[in-house]
Formats: structure tokens, sequence, C-alpha cells
């Protein structure tokens, strides 16, 4: 039964698709079987991914729409145990559809049944969110069973942390009480840096375990493997970005077999 993961921080530029397209592809390395849901109109995972906006004609957005269905948007990606739901243009439009829909609360749950629907087929299933608390990070976190955090480790980093957090616990109180936090997790930092280390510092005081141990540095090849389409894996496997990346995967399925929460299924 997979989990569903948002990786989610209103911030832009934080490193959200960064990690998902990552630790998607370390998770499949793990023999996992992993869908990503690009939920954020840029694309950028989608593109990170082999499949850049100009080459999409199905997407989210027909999904969400109850235009099309699961399997008409399903894309699968070079890697055979790691599929897609891609981002398409018309999914800009979808942040003020959803917003004047009737029913908006029955509208809330479809990604949610949708991906219900898909838990058996695949061990983890991560949502990247687009740099906004709008109705479509809502229907992700909706749609969730927890979030991943990255926070990158530069000056203004806390700054709207608080008002993510007041989301999430919105959202518990409201349509989804089971959302839990997965973790925050520092990204871009460079341990020779004061600033990143201050910033490690403050974030894991006030956080403690909820910041995870696996910290990502700033590698320029992660920077240059999406516009290879390709996750830092399969463009470097030996870089300290891949590195990392597996890293968190190991760590993450480490944290959720202590909590009870890891259900180990052969692929
Ligand atoms: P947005 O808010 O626009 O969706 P994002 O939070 O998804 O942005 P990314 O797109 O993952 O952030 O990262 C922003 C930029 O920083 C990208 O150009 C990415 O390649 C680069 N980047 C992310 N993480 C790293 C890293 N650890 N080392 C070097 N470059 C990185
Ligand atoms: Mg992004």
């Amino acid at each position: 039964m997979a989990r569903i993961v948002a990786i989610s921080n209103q911030k832009g530029g934080v490193g959200k698709t960064t990690t998902t397209v990552n630790l998607a592809a370390a998770l499949a390395m793990r023999e996992r079987k992993v869908l990503v849901v690009d939920v954020d109109a840029q694309g950028n995972a989608s593109s990170g991914l082999g499949f850049p906006l100009g080459s999409i004609t199905a997407g989210l957005y027909d999904l969400l729409m109850g235009e099309l269905d699961f399997d008409a948007v399903l894309t699968k990606t070079e890697n055979q145990r790691l599929h897609l739901i891609p981002a398409s243009r018309d999914l800009s439009g979808a942040e003020t559809e959803l917003a004047i829909q009737p029913d908006r609360a029955a509208q809330l749950r479809r990604l949610l049944s949708l991906l219900n629907e898909q838990r058996e087929n695949y061990d983890d299933i991560l949502i990247d969110c687009p740099p906004s608390l709008g109705m479509l990070t809502i229907n992700a976190l909706v749609a969730s069973d927890s979030v991943l955090i990255p926070l990158q480790a530069e000056y203004f980093a806390m700054e709207g942390l608080g008002e993510l957090l007041r989301t999430i616990a919105h959202v518990r109180k409201g349509p989804n009480p089971k959302l839990e936090r997965e973790g925050i997790l520092i990204t871009m930092t460079d341990q020779r840096n004061n600033l990143c280390r201050e910033v490690e510092e403050q974030a894991r005081k006030l956080f403690g375990n909820g910041v995870l141990t696996t910290v990502i540095p700033r590698n320029v090849r992660l920077g240059e493997a999406p516009s290879f389409g390709k996750s830092i894996v399969d463009y470097d496997p030996r870089s300290i970005g891949a590195q990392a990346y597996l890293d968190l995967a190991d760590e993450l399925l480490r944290r959720r077999q202590e909590a009870g929460i890891e259900t180990k299924r052969a692929v």
C-alpha cells in the first residue's frame, strides 16, 4: 500500500521539484514502485523526468476535471519502476476553476479518491506542489498521508514556514485529520558556509527530530540533471547529490519502519 507524500513549501525555488524527482528515482533504485504526480503548472517535475510541457497532451488537469481517467494520463518514464502523472499547460487555469467549483468539498476529495485507487499499484506516491498555498496545494494536502518540507539553507528560510505549518494544521482540523509531517529537509546546503550551518542549527533547535538527519548539499550535478530529463541517479550516480537522495530514501524508509507504517512489499 503506497504512502502518499506531498512535497510542499509555498516559497519558490527551495528544492521541491529536485527532491520529488530524485527521491522518486532513489526509491525506485531501492526496488520500489513509485508514482510522481506533478501538481505544478510549471511542469518542472514532468520535464525533469523527460516530459517537457510542450510534449504533454493529457495530464493532471484532465484527471481533476473528470475528462480523462487515470490510465489515459498515466505516463511511463524510462525507468520502469517510475510512473508520472504529468502537469499540462491548462493546469494553470485549474487554480481558479477549483476555487469556483459549486461543490468544492467533493472536488477537494477528487485527487484523494483518484490516488487512493492507485495505492495498491505503488509503494510510494510523491506529489510535487507548486510554490503557493492555493487550491492545487490544498488538493494535494487533502490527498496525502504526510508532507515533506524542503527548507533551503539560506537567510530567509524560516520565513513563511509558520504559514505553511498553519495551513497543514487547518487541513488536519478539516478535511484530512490524518495528515502527518514526513519531515523537514534541509536543501542546497554548504557545510563550509556559516549561514547554512546556522539555518540548520536553528531548524534542529526548533523542530528537533522533525528535521531529517539527511541534508541535501548544493551540487551542480543536481542542477544539470533536469536539462537532460534525467534524475541524478541516472545522470551521475556517483555524485554527492545522488548519494544524498539515496540517503534520504533510506532514512525515510527506516523512519517509517520504526514508526510501524512501512508495509514491505516485494516488487
Ligand atoms: P518552484 O517553487 O519554482 O517549484 P522548487 O522549490 O521546485 O521551485 P527546484 O526547482 O527544485 O525548486 O530548485 C530550484 C533551482 O535550484 C533549480 O534550478 C534546481 O536545479 C536548483 N537546485 C535545487 N536543489 C539543488 C541542489 N541541491 N544543488 C544545486 N542546485 C539545486
Ligand atoms: Mg518546483
